[in-house]
C-alpha cells in the first residue's frame, strides 16, 4: 500500500497546517500520515468536483456502469492488500474485512446496474383536465455530494452513500473519520486507478478530522451524505441549514432483538451472540438490546453462555474480533456497564473487569432498568442487556422506547412478520442477524434519532437525484382556455359541473 496512499490534498494553503497521523488501534504504531484539509482545500475539492460533474453525467448510466463496475475489479483484484489495511488501521480481523469487502463489492454492483432502470424518465398520467398534455418525471443528478464517513465500517459505509451518488451520476467528494483515513484514501484512489482516462474530481477525497467534514458542509456541495453519530448528524443538519443543503443521516442506533415464546433459541443465542458482539459490538444495526420472553428466557440465556465461552478480541488477524477503534469509545462502554449495574443490572457474563483497553471482552447484562444508560443510549461495544418479558406486546413496546430506531431483530417461528411490523425501525431482520444490511436493493436507514433518509437500493438512488417535472403540451385545444385571460364564465360553470360530479361522494 504505497502509491495509493499519497496525500490527496495539498493543506499549505490552509492558515493551520496540520498532520493527521492514522495509527494501528492495537499497538498504536503508524499507518500512515495526511495533511488536515482546511477550508481552502475543501473548497479546492469541491471545484474539481463540479468541474468534473458534466464529464460523468454525460457517460450515461452504461458508461458509469463500467466505470463502477472497473472499480469493484480493482478492489477484488487488491483484495489482500486492502484487508491488509482494514485491519492495521481499524483493527477488525481479516475475514472480517474481506466479508465487508464483500458487501461493498455487491453494493457497488447493484447501483451500477440498477441506476439505469431505477432512474429512468417515467410516464405520469395528466388527468381529464390536462388530457391534451404529455406528463413524465426526469432524474437528475444533484451535481456534487458530500460524502463523511465513519471508522467502523470504513468501506462499506461510505459505499452505501458514494457509490450510489456515483451511480446516479453526481461527482463525490469523501471526508473518510480520521480514524480510518488510510482506508479511505485507498478506496477512494482505487477508483481513480481503476479508471485512469476519467477527469480528476470525480472521486475526489478531504482528510481531516470534524472541522474538515464541516468545512465540506460549508463548501457549496448539493448534498451532504453522512454516516456517523447521532451527535454528529444533529451539527451536521444546523451547518446544512444555512444554506438550506440537503442532508442525507445515517446515525447512531440501539437496536432491539425481540425472542418470542416460539422461537429457534439457539438460533437465537448464536445470532444475538453475534450480531451483538461482532466487530467488538461497533456495528450501527449491531444488537445491543435483548427482549425474551420469559417462557425461554433461561434456555436462551444458556444458550447465549455457551456461544460467547472463549470469544475474546485480540490483535490476532484470526481472531473472533479486534480492538475498539477508537479509544475513547472504551470509556463509553465502562460507563454504561457501571451505569447498569447500579441500576439493577446483574452481569451474568463478564463485567468492568472484561474492559482491558484496546480489547473489550463480552459482557452480558440482564434485568438492568429500562432507563439506564445501557438500555437507552448506544453503548457501541460488545455488551448485551437482555430483559425478560412476560409477551411479545411488552417486548414491542420495551423495544420502541427509545429515541433511535435503526433495525431490530425478530426470532419467532410462526409471528415474525407480525411482530416485525410492529417494531418502529427502518429495518428488522427476521430469524436471522441483521439479514437486510446484505441485501443491497433493500433501503437502509433509520427513523428518529437514527437519521433521515434511506441509502441502498432504489430509494439509495433517488437520495442523489432531484425529480424533473416536465409537461409538454400536445395540441391546443381550440377556443378559450382555462389558463388565459379570456376565459368566458360559461366555461367556469361547465368545470363545476364536471367537478360536483367527479368528486361527488
Ligand atoms: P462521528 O460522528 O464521531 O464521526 C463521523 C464523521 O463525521 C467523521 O468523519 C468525523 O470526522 C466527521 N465529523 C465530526 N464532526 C463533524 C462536524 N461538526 N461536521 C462534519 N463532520 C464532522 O462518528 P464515528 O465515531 O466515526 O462513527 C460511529 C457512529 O456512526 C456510531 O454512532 C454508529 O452507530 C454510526 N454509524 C451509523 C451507520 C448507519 O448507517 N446508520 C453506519 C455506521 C456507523
Amino acid at each position: 500500500m504505497t502509491d495509493l496512499a499519497a496525500p490527496p490534498t495539498d493543506a499549505t494553503s490552509d492558515a493551520r497546517p496540520h498532520v493527521l497521523r492514522c495509527v494501528n488501534p492495537a499497538d498504536g504504531s503508524q499507518v500512515a500520515e495526511y495533511p488536515v484539509a482546511g477550508e481552502d482545500a475543501v473548497r479546492a475539492a469541491v471545484a474539481r468536483a463540479r468541474a468534473a460533474a458534466p464529464a460523468w453525467e454525460a457517460l450515461g448510466p452504461d458508461g458509469r456502469e463500467r466505470c463502477l463496475l472497473r472499480w469493484a475489479g480493482y478492489l477484488v483484484e487488491h483484495a489482500d492488500e486492502l484487508c491488509d489495511l482494514v485491519h492495521a488501521e481499524n483493527g477488525k480481523p481479516r475475514d472480517d474485512a474481506y466479508l465487508e469487502l464483500v458487501l461493498a463489492l455487491e453494493l457497488i454492483r447493484w447501483a451500477a446496474k440498477n441506476a439505469g432502470r431505477e432512474l429512468r424518465p417515467r410516464r405520469v398520467r395528466p388527468g381529464p383536465l390536462m388530457a391534451n398534455f404529455a406528463a413524465h418525471v426526469e432524474y437528475r443528478p444533484l451535481g456534487v455530494v458530500g460524502v463523511i464517513g465513519p471508522w467502523n465500517y470504513p468501506i462499506y459505509t461510505p459505499t452505501g452513500s458514494g457509490a450510489f451518488a456515483l451511480a446516479a451520476g453526481n461527482t463525490i467528494v469523501f471526508k473518510p473519520s480520521e480514524f480510518t483515513t488510510a482506508i479511505g484514501v485507498y478506496w477512494a484512489s482505487a477508483f481513480a486507478a481503476a479508471n485512469p482516462e476519467l477527469p480528476d474530481g470525480v472521486f475526489g477525497v478531504v482528510t481531516g478530522y470534524g472541522d474538515t467534514g464541516a468545512a465540506l458542509c460549508r463548501a457549496d456541495v448539493d448534498k451532504i451524505a453522512f454516516t456517523g453519530s447521532t451527535a454528529t448528524g444533529k451539527k451536521i443538519m444546523a451547518t446544512c441549514a444555512e444554506k438550506l443543503t440537503p442532508v442525507l443521516l445515517e446515525c447512531g442506533g440501539k437496536d432491539a432483538f425481540v425472542v418470542a415464546e416460539d422461537a429457534d433459541v439457539q438460533a437465537a443465542a448464536q445470532a444475538a451472540a453475534w450480531g451483538g458482539v461482532g466487530n467488538s459490538g461497533q456495528t450501527c444495526v449491531g444488537v445491543e438490546r435483548v427482549y425474551v420472553v420469559e417462557s425461554v428466557r433461561d434456555r436462551f440465556l444458556s444458550a447465549l453462555r455457551k456461544e460467547l465461552s472463549g470469544v475474546r478480541g485480540s490483535a490476532s488477524a484470526d481472531a473472533a474480533y479486534g480492538p475498539m477503534t477508537m479509544p475513547s469509545q472504551v470509556d463509553v462502554v465502562r460507563r454504561h456497564v457501571a451505569d447498569a449495574l447500579e441500576h439493577g443490572g446483574t452481569a451474568v457474563i463478564g463485567g468492568l473487569d472484561s474492559i482491558r483497553p484496546p480489547y473489550i471482552d463480552p459482557v452480558v447484562l440482564v434485568d438492568t432498568d429500562e432507563s439506564s444508560l445501557a438500555v437507552q443510549e448506544e453503548t457501541f461495544g460488545p455488551t448485551l442487556t437482555v430483559r425478560t418479558v412476560r409477551d411479545v406486546d411488552e417486548a414491542v413496546a420495551l423495544a420502541n422506547g427509545t429515541r433511535y430506531g435503526l433495525a431490530s431483530t425478530v426470532f419467532s417461528r410462526e409471528h415474525g412478520l407480525e411482530i416485525a411490523r410492529r417494531l418502529r425501525a427502518g429495518a428488522t431482520s427476521v430469524n436471522a442477524a441483521l439479514g437486510f444490511a446484505a441485501i443491497p436493493a433493500l433501503p437502509f436507514g433509520g427513523v428518529g434519532e437514527s437519521g433521515v433518509g434511506r441509502i441502498h437500493g432504489a430509494e439509495g438512488l433517488r437520495e442523489f437525484v432531484r425529480p424533473h417535472a416536465i409537461a409538454r403540451q400536445r395540441f391546443a385545444i381550440p377556443g378559450p382556455s382555462l389558463s388565459g385571460f379570456d376565459r368566458p364564465a360559461a366555461m367556469m360553470r361547465v368545470v363545476k359541473k364536471l367537478m360536483a360530479k367527479r368528486h361527488s361522494a
